[in-house]
């Protein structure tokens, strides 16, 4: 290996770490902030609930979820999470679109996934996004492309 490839690697993981640190601190704000308001049997309820409903998915998955549905709700009229086109329901195959295309600078910014969602909620929800899915997402490109 060589020192240049280590130090970006190094790199790579400290700002990994900078970005997943603020992460945990948030939740753990929420954790702190449930606890506070005497919410914790709700939370552990909720959990429960959620672990049954999602067998096998990860503590981390259902962190990204709660975050993209704040996020998603935000952008969806009367908070109802839905495609802006079609109106599919489906949180896994929805997601946040730039509604003049301009967001993929924004996007590399913030980071991918989680991330992403997290700096739209730092930034209290700067306006010009949509709620998509996949399909009608891809049907945007192509309509511009094409
Ligand atoms: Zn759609």
């Amino acid at each position: 290996m060589t020192s240049r490839h280590y130090h970006y690697d190094k790199e790579y993981s400290h700002q990994y770490y900078l970005d997943h640190r603020q992460y945990y601190l948030d939740d753990a704000k929420e954790r702190y902030e449930s606890r506070r308001s005497g919410d914790t049997k709700n939370r552990v309820e909720s959990l429960k609930k959620w672990r049954e409903d999602n067998p096998g998915k990860t503590l981390w998955q259902r962190c990204t979820q709660k975050r993209k549905s704040d996020v998603f709700s935000h952008y969806c009229l009367e908070g109802i999470i839905k495609c802006a086109h079609c109106g599919i329901t489906d949180i896994d195959v929805l997601c946040l679109d730039h509604v003049n295309d301009n967001g993929a600078n924004e996007r590399k910014l913030a980071g991918l996934g989680s991330c992403f969602y997290q700096w739209i909620k730092r930034n209290n929800y700067p306006v010009g996004y949509q709620v998509l899915c996949a399909n009608c997402n891809l049907k945007k490109q192509i309509k511009k492309n094409g």
